[in-house]
């Protein structure tokens, strides 16, 4: 079996938090015209049949198509590309959590994402005070600039995917259920009429500078969210009753950083707090298991 690849992928705010929800676990993407000139070439060798004007795919070419999918295949990654942030101080150097300045370090960086913000009082975003992937954020406003989507680098994404099958279709080819999959609602009864979806979808589709009217061929990935494994990371911060950071990420759990006999020595307190940096999920289950009466 080939090795899983790991690819990026876009999405806008509202579909990030569909993806976050759980609520969307599939996206579709029209094919470029290079798809389209790869898969005339496989006609041309008599490798696949053509795309047929009625949709109907061809059994027998099926897997041709979705071989030549730019996403990646079952089993293959995608990380999500998201707008965000990395909180600065005056003079636009990057601080962490803890308001320690972090030059040169873009990584250590607090980090917030867009699409987790809402705007509040003069139109400032407001940074949710029981965001997962930060400890302390009360009362915290954020007036600085936004990062577009597409320069986010790979360490800076919070989402991953793995892909569970890939197919070729045509647009309007999309079915009630896929249009609540593609995260617009959790069931087809939440569309009055229900036929009111594909409006619904068209609008979606338009409004990321689709056509939906052209009804083109389009990938059909879809996708379930895992857990990045827990490699540990540069989180620093105050979870062990220091007035400093003490707290030290290892394999993606928090170490006392003072709990050592000798210094540079093995640490010997902690390991059970999930970190909330690069294990956001175990994170905010611990979380909230500590908010249970
Ligand atoms: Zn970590």
């Amino acid at each position: 079996m080939p090795e899983a690849k790991e690819r990026p992928i876009l999405f806008n705010g509202p579909m990030i938090n569909a993806v976050l929800d759980g609520v969307k676990t599939v996206t579709r993407r029209a094919l470029s015209a290079r798809s389209l000139k790869e898969i005339g070439y496989g006609v041309q060798l008599g490798e696949c049949h053509e795309l047929p004007a009625d949709g109907q795919v061809h059994p027998n070419s099926a897997n041709y198509y979705a071989e030549l999918c730019p996403f990646g295949l079952p089993g293959d990654r995608l990380w999500v590309r998201e707008t965000f942030a990395l909180l600065g101080n005056e003079d636009g150097v990057c601080v962490d959590w803890n308001d320690q300045v972090q030059k040169g370090d873009e990584r250590r960086a607090a980090r917030i994402y867009r699409a987790s913000c809402s705007v509040g009082d003069y139109g400032l975003w407001q940074i949710p005070d029981q965001a997962d992937w930060k400890p302390d954020t009360k009362n915290l406003q954020y007036e600085g600039t936004w990062r577009p989507s597409i320069h986010m680098p790979r360490w800076a994404s919070r989402i991953l995917l793995e892909i569970t099958s890939v197919r070729v279709e045509l647009l309007q080819h999309i079915t009630i259920g896929q249009i609540c999959k593609e995260g617009l609602a959790r069931s087809m009864y939440e569309f009055k009429p229900v036929t009111q979806a594909f409006d619904a979808f068209a609008e979606l589709w338009n409004s990321t500078g689709g056509d939906w009217d052209a009804n083109p061929w389009v990938w059909v990935v879809e996708f379930k969210r895992v857990m990045a494994p827990a490699m540990g990371c540069n989180y620093q911060g105050r979870h062990f009753g220091a007035s400093y950071p003490d707290a030290q990420c290892v394999d993606g759990f928090l170490w006392d950083e003072d709990s050592c006999d000798e210094p540079g020595g093995p640490l010997l307190h902690g390991g059970d707090i999930p970190c909330p940096q690069c294990n956001t999920e175990a994170h905010a289950s611990y979380l909230s298991e500590g908010c249970q009466p």
